[in-house]
């Protein structure tokens, strides 16, 4: 591992060098050894705990915190940024990967506005779980490196324990992050972010229009990823949205149990905007938004109608691969390899059914591994589509997870975390480790909830 500043070669505009706040009665809730130890980091217990809760720097790097800005809710805001986030290292790790490290609720910076740039425990204890659990479910994440407590009190609308959550991301450049330099007319400064995030990201790339046609195809991968798990981001706002093709930012995201179209979870998103059926449209509508913050970078290379043309184009063809690949996802979970367009009827119609019935997701999809269904009428027609049954089986299990995080146990984890007792928040975090294998042991945690366990909103918690 080795330490690598990459960041420095951006305008100085782009970013704050500061310090993290430092919690010297800070105590160790996880640490994520396998993660840490892949990565080379090298550092034992006592120091760890030091570097995650802002304690002592990350040997030969200096903490900064991004400027950015962003959509929230469809309107633009020109100034956010890392207001409770210190970027406290970039590396190259021993996994020949670059990445960020970044404490998470580890004081104010510049940009915290009228935040307090702390964090509760709540929102530490979700985003590890749930980002840990979609990465072994074979999603693109950020990773969780550490959670600690602070031991000192956060207030919101009532005291709460304050923790440090410490992720580990490809980077952490958004949408938000060209549209800061795109409103602010900073060109020359847009252009070097766009040829930074080339190399860094798609070093394949030569121009950036390649570069924004691959953002582009790995952001409506990575929501097509999302559909397939039942899983609701919540906050999908430009700033929310990585161009890296990660899912970043756990605020008020959710699985859902009960398979309904138009879920919605999130407190904060009142009329739906971010609703489970609606994300592809929003990764288009953010993606359209990266276009125009980018134009001018796009632009010194074509004449503007040519350009107009053939980002036109191109979303029409992104749209056409949007559907192959819902249809390709959603055909996998139920055993088909090769689909065909008929096929999307066959999974429309289940997934009606199952919108009728309220039947939970994740156990409806897995338990097509038994060739049954309790709707005759589709297991019919399904059955006739399937040809070699075990290899169809084996298929399903690959991509229907056996077991998710169910928002009523992140709930109960959070709930016994805040009174001091970590086992639940501990047992769900190896849990999720292997989605797709059947553990006679974790059977209590695939339930679905019982009436009284229902979640029906999240929040974010800041
Ligand atoms: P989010 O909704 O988590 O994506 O955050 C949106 C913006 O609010 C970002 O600029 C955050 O840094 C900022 N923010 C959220 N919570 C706090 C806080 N407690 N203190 C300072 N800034 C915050
Ligand atoms: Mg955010």
């Amino acid at each position: 591992m080795r330490v690598n500043n990459t960041y420095s070669d951006l305008a100085p505009s782009f970013y704050e060098t500061n310090h993290p706040k430092g919690f010297p009665s800070a105590s160790k809730i996880i640490f994520n050894n396998d993660l840490i130890s892949e990565l080379g980091l090298g550092f034992n217990d006592n120091e760890l705990l030091n570097i995650f809760s802002g304690n002592k720097n990350f040997p030969n790097s200096n903490p900064i915190s991004l400027a950015y800005s962003g959509h929230q809710f469809g309107y633009f805001n020109p100034t956010l940024g890392d207001g409770r986030a210190h970027l406290i290292a970039e590396i190259d790790a021993d996994d020949k990967e670059h990445y960020d490290v970044q404490l998470k609720g580890s004081g104010q910076t510049k940009f915290s506005r009228r935040g307090d740039g702390l964090s509760s425990l709540g929102p530490v204890i979700r985003e590890y779980i749930v980002s840990e659990a979609m990465h072994f479910l074979g999603v693109p994440t950020t990773r969780a490196l550490s959670a600690v407590r602070t031991n000192e009190s956060v207030y919101r609308e009532e005291e709460l324990p304050g923790g440090v959550f410490t992720r580990l991301a490809k980077s952490h450049l958004r949408v938000g992050s060209f549209e800061y330099f795109y409103s602010r007319q900073e060109f020359d400064a847009l252009s070097n972010l766009v040829e930074y995030a080339m190399k860094r990201h798609y070093p394949a790339t030569k121009a950036p229009m390649e570069f924004f046609k691959a953002v582009a195809k790995n952001k409506i991968s990575l929501v097509n990823k999302w559909l397939g798990i039942g899983f609701i981001h919540g906050v999908m706002n430009t700033d929310n949205t990585s161009i890296a093709g990660i899912t970043i930012d756990y605020g008020p995201c959710a699985f859902m149990d009960e398979y309904n179209d138009d879920k919605v979870f999130s407190s904060i998103d009142r009329h739906g905007r971010y609703r489970y059926n609606q994300q592809i449209d929003i990764a288009f509508w953010n993606l359209s938004v990266l276009a125009n913050a980018i134009f001018p970078v796009l632009l010194k290379d074509k004449a503007e109608d040519i350009l107009i043309a053939e980002l036109k184009q191109f979303f029409k063809e992104l749209e056409t691969e949007a559907e192959h690949l819902w249809l390709s996802t959603f055909s996998k979970k139920i055993g088909l390899a090769q689909p065909i367009n008929e096929d999307r009827e066959l999974i429309k119609e289940l997934l009606n059914y199952m919108q009728k019935e309220k039947l939970d997701f994740t156990n409806t999809f897995r338990s097509l591994n038994t060739l049954s269904f309790q709707n005759k009428n589709w297991e019919k027609k399904w059955l006739a589509r399937i040809e070699d049954k075990e290899a169809s089986i084996e298929l399903m299990n690959s991509v229907n997870p056996y077991i998710i995080p169910r928002n009523h146990q992140v709930e109960k984890a959070i709930e016994e975390a805040i009174a001091g007792k970590d086992d639940l928040f501990l047992r769900l975090v190896e849990a999720y480790k292997k989605p797709y294998e059947e553990d006679k042991d974790n059977e209590d945690l695939t339930h679905e909830p019982a009436p009284d366990e229902r979640v029906y909103q999240t929040f974010c918690g800041t």
